[in-house]
């Protein structure tokens, strides 16, 4: 592939998860790289907020200042972008992550909130966007507390806006509840292996 070829590929497909933080997500997404019946390329996203401990730059994020996001961003460099809890911290997803993908032969797998999942969705109006709930309110609460990273406040806004974004899961091509681990993870491999057999109908 020449190198405009190359910047202007298209992966396969494009899958998009959404839900609340604290629904399980990340540990879903880890299974599902190693599980998965296609080969996934998790994009790794950029974001304004700090690094938690433990957070290694281009690997969880890429850990941008303010500064340097907006200007990537009036240089049209993100698909898409949003200011995710009303914080001040800017996420967004770079069209070199889904370039990436392109070129590895992969899906690209985005792993995002509501709003941006949405603007992808429009742009990509096959992606396989999939929502992963919590089982009830008052277990969701219950594991957003139990991870001990977060101030009241900022667990109070999740939790607002996990209420919120449960609104939009009827946008969602997939629903899939995270009760049990396992399960979710098999569900997700079910649609995907389903969605690969009709790409190559
Ligand atoms: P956290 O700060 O806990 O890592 O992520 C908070 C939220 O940001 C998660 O709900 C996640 O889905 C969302 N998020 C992460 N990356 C992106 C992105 O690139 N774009 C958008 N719109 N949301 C993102």
């Amino acid at each position: 592939m020449d190198e405009d070829s190359a910047l202007s590929a298209q992966p396969q497909a494009v899958v998009v998860l959404s839900g609340p933080s604290g629904s399980g997500k990340t540990t879903v997404v880890e299974r599902l790289i190693n599980e998965s019946p296609v080969p996934l390329l998790k994009s790794v996203s950029a974001t304004t907020r700090p690094p938690r401990p433990g957070e290694v730059d281009g690997r969880a994020y890429y850990f941008l200042s303010t500064e340097e996001f907006e200007r990537r961003r009036d240089a049209g460099e993100f698909i898409e972008y949003a200011e995710v809890f009303g914080s001040g911290h800017w996420y967004g997803t770079l069209k070199t992550e889904i370039r990436r993908a392109a070129q590895q032969h992969a899906w690209a797998f985005l792993e995002i909130d509501v709003q941006g999942a949405l603007t992808v969705m429009r742009q990509y109006p096959r992606a396989i966007g999939i929502f992963m709930r919590t089982p009830s309110d008052a277990e969701f609460e219950r594991r957003l507390r139990a991870r001990g990273t977060e101030s009241e406040d900022i667990i109070r806004r999740r939790l607002n806006r996990a209420r919120e974004e449960l609104q939009f899961a009827d946008r969602y091509r997939y629903q899939v509840v995270n009760d049990d681990l396992d399960r979710a993870v098999r569900e997700i491999v079910e649609i995907l292996a389903k969605q690969e057999s009709e790409l190559n109908a």
